[in-house]
């Protein structure tokens, strides 16, 4: 077998090992950036604060109308307590006793406001929680399959250095050094054949003599257009 045969060989291992590394790279790229995942832990997340910040809302407001009460506590009992004489005191007394009660009736309706946002929000965040389990569920599920076909490349992967080794040993050493330069230079394809007396891989002419040479099992004919090996069967 001639030389440029065995090359030839060796590129259709070389093309289909570059295409499962590919592969493997791009579904452990998968795993890694799942899109649905990053999204439903996104909205999760979301949700989470928003549930929160209600909450604090919620507390500060509580916490004031606390505040107002006991103020207006203290007022009222002041106001009843009879030790207040003077008529001006006692009319600014009623009125900051009107006053709390007017603000925390205001405050009063605000907080029942905001307990119905906080209904929403937790219903809102125990959805998300839902849909982040079921993604989870769901990706893992495909991401077992990807797992699956990752094994079975990483196989096919050792199988085809087997091959390689076999077909290298074949090849003198200079020849091989060549090959793995062309195959830098060129994308990874090195070695092409002759296809309706064409280059397959640049799809320059050949002359009949060009085809010839190329069939020549003593020489290695390279491309007169793209430089690469040329593989005529
Ligand atoms: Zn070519």
């Amino acid at each position: 077998m001639s030389q440029s045969f065995h090359l030839f060989q060796l590129q259709k291992v070389d093309t289909r090992l570059d295409q499962i590394q590919q592969r493997i790279n791009s579904i452990l790229l998968e795993i890694e950036n799942d899109a649905r995942l990053q999204n439903a832990r996104e909205q999760h997340h979301q949700a989470g604060e928003k549930l929160s910040q209600i909450q604090r809302e919620l507390r500060k407001i509580e916490h004031e109308v606390e505040n107002r009460r006991l103020k207006l506590e203290q007022s009222e009992a002041n106001l009843y307590s009879g030790r207040i004489k003077v008529p001006k005191e006692l009319q600014d007394l009623q009125n900051e006793v009107a006053f709390l009660k007017r603000s925390i009736a205001g405050l009063e309706d605000q907080q029942i406001e905001i307990m119905i946002q906080l209904e929403e929000a937790k219903n809102e965040y125990d959805q998300m929680q839902k849909f982040l389990l079921q993604v989870e569920a769901e990706v893992s599920q495909s991401q077992a399959g990807l797992m699956g076909e990752k094994t079975r490349l990483e196989n096919d992967q050792q199988r085809l250095m087997i091959e390689k080794q076999a077909i290298i040993s074949q090849i003198s050493p200079h020849i091989l050094a060549e090959y793995e330069k062309l195959r830098q230079k060129k994308q990874g394809i090195a070695v092409a054949s002759v296809e309706d007396s064409s280059c397959s891989a640049c799809g320059a002419g050949l002359t009949p003599a060009q085809c010839q040479s190329a069939r020549s099992p003593s020489t290695i004919f390279y491309c007169p257009s793209c430089g690469r090996i040329i593989y005529a069967g």
